[in-house]
């Protein structure tokens, strides 16, 4: 690979950049901040999965990805690592509030996902909130929750802060996180998701990730993705 002149922006591809990177099979190969890279050093990834080589040079240049890889491939550094990119490239800071929201199906999952963020995250000053609780936490939460910059999220109670939480802001979103779309799908939160991705302003990069490609992905990828890139990794591809 060429090497990247010493002006280029850290982090985020030019679009027409984005061929030059294709071919990257280490995260040290795309042009990451030196936070992300030593954070993804410090959790020993060094060699991207299938689905994060084929994702990350697009969704690092901006665009939304519709993504559909088997459990287990690596679907969640393929989000994370756009997030911290994007937010740290905006110099998103404390006064900026939600700069990015990732929406998971249950409390173990999104429990998870929050602590593969806490971890390649760290390096990073970006604040992160897991929002999953029962109902004592849920008084506490909304004192919190316009502070944070990264969300991690069920439906249920994304809606729920929506809804109930005074000056709850997320006007300012940069990137919406679908993980785990059909086990959303599945649990039941097609109305809720739909409740959401309507109260979420139209500006944002999103990124649909799914271990299945079914009919009703498909439509909530018409409701939620703009002109996205289609990326479907097989067991033998
Ligand atoms: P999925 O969401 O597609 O089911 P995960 O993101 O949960 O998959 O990742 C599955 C496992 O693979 C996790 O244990 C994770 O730590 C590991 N993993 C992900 N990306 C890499 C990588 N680039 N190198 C090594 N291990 C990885
Ligand atoms: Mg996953």
């Amino acid at each position: 690979l060429p090497p990247l002149p010493k002006d280029a922006p850290i982090g985020i591809l030019q679009d027409d950049k984005f061929s030059r990177y294709s071919g990257a099979t280490m995260f040290k190969e795309l042009p990451l901040s030196k936070r992300t890279l030593d954070g993804l050093k410090r959790a020993i990834f060094s060699k991207m999965t299938d689905i994060q080589m084929a994702s990350l040079p697009h969704s690092l240049c901006g665009r939304d990805i519709l993504g559909a890889a088997k459990t287990g491939s690596g679907k969640t550094l393929a989000f994370i690592i756009p997030i911290l990119e994007k937010l740290y490239k905006e110099r998103w800071g404390p006064e900026d509030g939600v700069g990015s929201i990732i929406i998971s199906p249950t409390r173990e999952l999104a429990g998870q996902l929050f602590d593969v963020l806490k971890t390649v995250g760290k390096l990073h000053n970006f604040s992160a909130g897991l929002l999953i609780g029962g109902r004592k936490e849920v008084e506490m939460e909304k004192e919190h929750v316009n502070a944070l910059n990264i969300l991690v999220c069920t439906p249920g109670r994304l809606l729920q802060h929506m809804d109930e939480t005074p000056n709850f802001d997320c006007s300012q979103l940069q990137v919406l996180v679908l993980d785990e779309a059909d086990r959303i799908l599945d649990v039941g939160f097609k109305k809720t998701l739909n409740a959401i991705v309507a109260q979420l302003p139209k500006r944002r990069q999103t990124l649909l990730f799914s271990a299945t490609q079914t009919k009703s992905i498909q439509d909530l990828a018409r409701l939620s993705l703009k002109d996205p890139e289609y990326i479907s990794v097989h067991e033998d591809a």
